[in-house]
């Protein structure tokens, strides 16, 4: 791209939707790969090594077979190969990372001083006060890779934040906000899948229809913007064109606008603070419905467990992530209801204790702790 000098970028969780993606923008703007993870050994990455034949490859988990000897030398096997990667130097990380595993890559990203692209949420849930001060102490900055998160960081731009009001982070409302008759105790599995705008993998999409996903973005807006939760409000938006909104002291409202799709906030986090020729359409604004509703926060009690999750600091997020993971998993196998899932993050919350997380081990180790007590919690008691 004329006159922008673009740095090389590595994309760990490279054959994920985000991954993907992320390599498509790569092409666009004509970025090298220098590097390529993933938790296993696919047809898919293995495609992907053939087709970068300058990246090197991490797989987190060793597999069983034998590898092609012509990829054998490119190709670093377990969790701290991952993490190596990321420390590969002057590069753009791109975490689209799915779970807890995403946390130490972007903690090695950032002690390396490279610019972490970050679509992993459980970097900031499981890990929020080490991702903050590791960024605190090293040269590395850190770009949001989510819709919401990337237009605050859009409207913040030569903002000062002792200006800002408040944050306003939309959200779709999933498949059941716009139906209040429906029992959201009988709810199906399908039923719950079917998000009205955004196509995604199967937990975001039942954690949009909780509304635990916005939960989740309220407290990594928490850590990203340093705002207090009382600055972070939701709004109901079911058309996901306006990605979220900040609001100054003067009464000024800024918004960032458009189609739902990852490109945008993707390509940003990779040129950033330069805007360079767009991988996506020009918007068509001609006939979009903007309209916002607040939450219903009786139907929908995941939002405000995120509050209290976020408040309460220290292992609360961890703990809150790791729960409803777990109960999303049993409520895709068909072993809770729907509003179970809450019930049992909840309960998780409850039985936990609260304690600091201050170093890589104890983050790792509430989100096992909130696992493992989560799966109790589903055991202890006849859902059904
Ligand atoms: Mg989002």
């Amino acid at each position: 791209m004329a006159g922008v000098a673009l740095t090389p970028v590595i994309v760990l969780g490279a054959t994920g939707s985000i991954g993907r993606q992320t390599l498509e923008v790569a092409n666009h703007l004509d970025l090298p790969v220098l590097g390529l993870a993933a938790g296993t050994l696919s047809e898919k990455i293995i495609e992907l090594a053939y087709h970068y034949p300058d990246a090197s490859v991490a797989i987190a988990h060793p597999p069983a077979g034998t590898i092609d000897a012509a990829l054998k030398h490119r190709i670093a096997f377990g969790p701290g190969a991952v993490a190596a990667l990321a420390r590969t130097p002057h590069t753009i990380v791109v975490n689209g990372i799915v779970g807890a595993a995403g946390l130490e890559p972007s903690l090695a990203a950032l002690e390396a001083g490279n610019r972490l692209a970050l679509a992993n949420k459980e970097s900031l849930l499981t890990g929020g006060p080490i991702v903050l001060e590791t960024l605190r102490a090293s040269d590395g900055d850190l770009i949001p890779v989510d819709s919401e998160h990337s237009a605050v960081w859009h409207c913040l731009r030569g903002e000062r934040a002792d200006e800002v009001r408040r944050v306003i982070l939309t959200a779709s409302g999933g498949p059941f906000h716009a139906s209040p008759d429906v029992n959201l105790r009988d709810v199906s599995v399908d039923d719950a899948l079917a998000h009205p705008t955004w196509n995604m993998g199967r937990r975001i999409s039942i954690d949009s229809a909780t509304l635990m996903n916005k939960a989740f973005e309220v407290i990594e807006a928490h850590y990203l913007f340093e705002l207090d939760y009382d600055q972070i409000d939701v709004m109901i938006h079911p058309t996901s064109y306006v990605h979220s909104f900040v609001e100054f002291v003067d009464g000024v409202v800024k918004a960032e606008v458009g189609p739902p799709d990852m490109k945008k906030p993707i390509q940003n986090a990779m040129t950033a603070p330069r805007r360079v020729g767009a991988s996506v359409g020009s918007p068509s604004l001609a006939g979009v419905e903007l309209s916002f509703s607040e939450p219903d926060r009786e139907r929908f009690p995941a939002l405000d467990l995120g509050y209290r999750a976020g408040r309460r600091g220290g292992n609360g997020p961890a703990i809150l992530n790791a729960a409803d993971e777990v109960a999303v998993a049993a409520f895709l196998e068909g072993r809770i209801r729907f509003t179970d899932i809450a019930t049992v993050v909840e309960e998780t919350l409850e039985t936990v204790p609260a304690a600091p997380v201050t170093s890589l081990a104890e983050a790792l180790e509430s989100d096992a702790i909130g696992r493992t007590a989560a799966g109790e919690a589903i055991a202890a008691r006849t859902f059904r």
